[in-house]
């Protein structure tokens, strides 16, 4: 880059001059208007002033509004201006007062009136003529409609005193025309297109002029990328090298996706810039305020002092630090929500009553608790006060002292960007309390319906710091120079950038008006018009597209390559490898850090997770790490296994209640197996199912449970039924095993004495499972394996085998390995299964036991290296990866096997 950054260019210039002499500056945002002040101020500075005079600069919106406030102060013009919310809120009850079916349920009537705003804005700007009910007479369908309630509005707004912001422009205009007055000349800067009716009030206003562009770039390229992520790791790249040739330049990143693809750009920023201690890039557009931390948890609090939240919005709360007093309260409420899990006790939502009803509820702190009690108690006082019901101004009222009954972001000081976000929340809430202009009184829900879409509804851009890459969106660039530009997606589809014709409006209305989108030909305009002012913004700029876009072939932009010339396939210097670099740096870590011989809890999961992965061991039988299971609204799988268990434990429980041998099965008349089986379902469902649990399922649900439990089990015995003659010798029996100097407490399933007096470990399972998982080396499953090697003494009882009871509906089966199955087991068992042709035998149980020895010794041993048996598979559904790294760490390995040109085989593994 051969210019000199910070030099400005000729038109800015030209506006610095014009405010340096105390001119009027009108911008079509406010974003232009502040990036054109803090130009100003830089200038000054670099010509060594240490104060000045404020610039004159007004965005379209403050321009008009403050002219129309001066006009009207004094007279005493004695309407109300509506605000966003308040409007919306006419609007929404206008809609539903049509009746429409799509206006019946709260989300869609604001959402139309949402496009009612949008619709009654764009005749004020672009045909004010039809906002006379008589012009609007043809109007068909859905036209017709919002024609309808565009009249109802106009009613509303004349009866109760009230003006729409929409109409401000047309109410100033005839102010000025009734005027005699010389107004000060005006300089209007970062218009891509004025509007008809920004025309005809800079007319009535007297002189003005829009800033001329300056000389066009001197330095155009039009780049060619091979995918969307080497365009933008591209662009990243090219920033972070001329900030390191010239560290004060200035850099715009000009996107359409910038709001979509926000999180991408961030990542490839900030793997190319780098962290810094004050950030080099910042997106010069908004989030919602609803997508913003602090704004969102005080919401949720809210919406906690009365009525239930998702357990993982109670999770994120917590974990926000925002719901606490301090560092202590906020670990303690944490600890709680691991604890309830511990216990079970997950659920789907959580009121604050049984958030604390929990009992033991030692982790919770006690100040906390009292605090939400307090904040609760005052919401209930205040909704049921024998005075008039509240309106959303005393409910804007209460929100703030609720907020701080809790402590609410209490825990530590507030960042600058947290504070302006607190700030925005206030004004959000304000305005919501607005919306009793017209004396209307809502309960508190329907308050936080409100604010819930005010908070959706407002954007929310945290104040600059100046950074000096710039990442914004074509139209949001007006008024933004830089030293050096990029925009990103100049493509055929993308650039220029196409949209629908308003819903609400007539299409030939719009075209008549030049609506946006109403033709391809404006959209055209447009773009040309940004574009042209793009390249005049900055003596280089760059385009890119990229020829592959979600697996869809792209052509580049007719219009970047009409001025631009044909695109070009990247620079090597700009092409970044496949493989990025890792935001983490592997080390080999060789440490070990032995277990003490001794008892470890955990049970056969420890060897079968040291199997699976040894880090995955290491971190749940050392570390007490967990993955969890969110909570259902009904039964969740763990659950269900633990019932059948229960059932059928008790089934083969013996006298009295259940039975103990094949010939007590026999006994069993198929008809009464049922009723057998029913009583120790419901049974069961009373012991295992934990009260809180069965009280919040509906008891349609649990019947139905109830059933499909029954006939399971009912089934799975007609199975049984089949087979030779057996007695249970054991059910959920424990056993403790020393594994060399490992001790494991076992728990078994059950183990059958076979009709040749040899035993039958049986574990039972209600998913697919398959004997494959048991096989050497590293095998996915230990535990019957485990049980059959260790668990039963050798040296007095003889091993028949050791199989998965496959209780599952329609595929009810035996599946494992069995010294003579046909012989012991079943004698219907066809010869081509694996049951008969893979017999167990005394080998391979040999080898099971030297391999599980290694596995208890490399446990003790410390061994814990990332090493997943068959990634990804083996880490689906481990929920170990954010403590683990592995996905990190394996696009690195993968991208440098790729390279390699190596492959993983066992991929479709299990
Ligand atoms: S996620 Fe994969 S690599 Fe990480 S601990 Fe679990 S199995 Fe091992």
């Amino acid at each position: 880059m051969g210019q000199q950054p910070e030099a400005e260019p000729g038109w800015a210039v030209g506006i610095d001059a014009w405010l340096r002499g105390g001119g009027l500056v009108v911008t079509a945002s406010d974003r232009a208007a502040r990036a054109l002040a803090s130009a100003f101020h830089r200038a000054r500075r670099a010509e060594g002033y240490t104060a000045w005079p404020a610039p004159n600069i007004l965005d379209w919106k403050s321009f008009v509004h403050g002219a129309w406030e001066e006009r009207t102060f004094d007279k005493g013009d004695g309407r109300l201006l509506l605000n966003p919310v308040q409007e919306q809120s006419l609007w929404a009850e206008i809609a539903g007062a049509d009746g429409r079916l799509a206006t019946l349920l709260e989300g869609p009537r604001h959402r139309l009136a949402g496009l009612a705003m949008e619709a009654h804005e764009l005749l004020c700007s672009y045909a004010p003529r039809f906002l006379r009910p008589s012009s609007r007479i043809a109007w068909q369908q859905d036209a017709a409609a919002f024609s309808g309630w565009l009249a109802a509005f106009d009613e509303t707004c004349r009866a109760s005193n009230l003006l729409s912001t929409a109409r401000l422009p047309l109410e100033l205009i005839s102010l000025l025309e009734s005027e005699a007055a010389r107004r000060p000349p005006l300089l209007l800067v970062g218009f891509d297109r004025i509007l008809p009716v920004q025309r005809s009030l800079f007319d009535a206003w007297g002189a003005w002029q829009e800033s001329v562009h300056g000389e066009p770039a001197g330095t155009l390229l039009f780049h060619e990328a091979a995918d969307a992520q080497a365009e933008l790791a591209a662009c990243a790249l090219w920033c972070s090298r001329q900030l390191a040739a010239h560290p004060r330049v200035r850099l715009l990143v000009v996107t359409e996706d910038a709001s979509k693809r926000r999180s991408e750009i961030e990542r490839a920023f900030l793997r190319h810039t780098g962290p810094a201690s004050s950030p080099l890039f910042e997106f010069s557009l908004g989030v919602p305020l609803s997508q913003v931390a602090l704004p969102h948890a005080a919401h949720l609090l809210l919406r906690w002092l009365s009525g239930p939240l998702a357990e993982h919005e109670l999770d994120w709360l917590f974990s926000t630090g925002h719901a606490a007093a301090n560092a202590q309260e906020s670990a303690a409420l944490q600890a709680h929500m691991r604890d309830l899990r511990r216990r079970s006790l997950q659920q789907p939502y959580w009121t604050f009553k049984a958030f604390i009803g929990q009992a033991p509820a030692k982790l919770l702190p006690g100040a906390w608790v009292e605090r939400i009690i307090v904040a609760q108690r005052r919401l209930t006082e205040f909704a049921h006060r024998p005075s008039a019901a509240a309106g959303p101004l005393d409910w804007a009222e209460l929100v703030p002292q609720l907020l701080d009954y809790i402590h609410f972001a209490a825990a530590r000081p507030l960042s600058s960007a947290e504070f302006q976000a607190a700030h925005r929340w206030r004004q959000a809430v304000e305005s919501c309390g607005s919306l009793g202009f017209d004396g209307r009184r809502i309960p508190w829900p329907d308050f936080l319906s409100v604010l819930a879409r005010s908070l959706d509804e407002t954007l929310f851009t945290p104040e600059s710091r100046d950074a000096p890459i710039q990442i914004t969106g074509p139209a949001e660039s007006a008024g933004l120079a830089a030293d050096a530009v990029w925009f990103l997606g100049a493509s055929e589809d993308a650039w220029p950038a196409a949209g629908s014709t308003h819903p609400l409006l007539p299409p030939e209305v719009q075209r008549a008006a030049g609506m946006p989108h109403a033709t391809p030909q404006l959209d055209w305009d447009l773009a040309h018009a940004i574009t042209t002012r793009l390249l005049a913004s900055s003596p280089e700029v760059h385009f890119s597209y990229a020829k592959q876009n979600e697996g869809v072939e792209a052509r580049p932009s007719r219009l970047i390559e009409q001025l631009a010339g044909e695109a070009k396939e990247l620079p090597p210097e700009l092409k970044v490898p496949a493989s990025p670099s890792p935001l983490t740096v592997p080390i080999e870590d060789l440490s070990r850090i032995p277990f003490p011989p001794g008892k470890v809890e955990g049970g056969a999961d420890v060897l079968t997770n040291q199997s699976q992965c040894p880090f995955k061991a290491f971190a749940t039988a050392r570390l007490a790490a967990q993955g969890w299971e969110p909570a259902e609204a009904g039964l969740t799988p763990s659950q269900r296994g633990q019932l059948l268990h229960a059932v059928l434990h008790a089934v083969w429980g013996g006298s009295p209640e259940g039975i103990r041998t094949f010939a007590e099965l026999q006994n069993l008349k198929e008809e009464d197996r049922s009723t057998f089986v029913a009583a120790h379902v419901r049974r069961a469902l009373q012991q295992e199912l934990r009260l809180h649990l069965r009280q919040r399922m509906p008891r349609r649900y649990l019947e139905l449970e109830e059933q499909r439990l029954t006939k399971l089990v009912a089934e799975w015995l007609t199975y049984e039924a089949t087979r030779i003659g057996f007695e249970v010798a054991e059910t959920e029996v424990k056993h403790t095993v020393h594994i060399s100097d490992l001790t494991l407490d076992l728990r078994l399933d059950r183990i059958d004495r076979l009709n040749d007096g040899s035993l039958l470990v049986i574990d039972y399972k209600s998913g697919d499972v398959s004997p494959k998982s048991w096989e050497l080396p590293r095998p996915n499953d230990v535990q019957l394996p485990l049980y059959a090697a260790f668990a039963i003494d050798l040296d007095s009882e003889v091993l028949g085998g050791l199989v998965f009871a496959k209780v599952r509906a329609g595929n009810y089966e035996f599946a494992g390995f069995v010294g003579d199955a046909r012989a012991t087991l079943i004698k219907s068992l066809r010869g081509n299964r694996n049951l008969v042709k893979k017999p167990f035998s005394a080998e391979l149980l040999l080898k099971w036991q030297d391999y599980i020895q290694q596995l208890a010794k490399d446990f003790l041993a410390g061994r814990a290296e990332v090493d997943p048996r068959n990634y990804p598979k083996t880490c689906e559904r481990c929920g170990l990866h954010t403590l683990c790294r592995i996905r990190e760490n394996q696009a690195q390995l993968e991208a440098e096997d790729e390279s390699d040109g190596l492959t993983n085989p066992e991929a479709a593994d299990e």
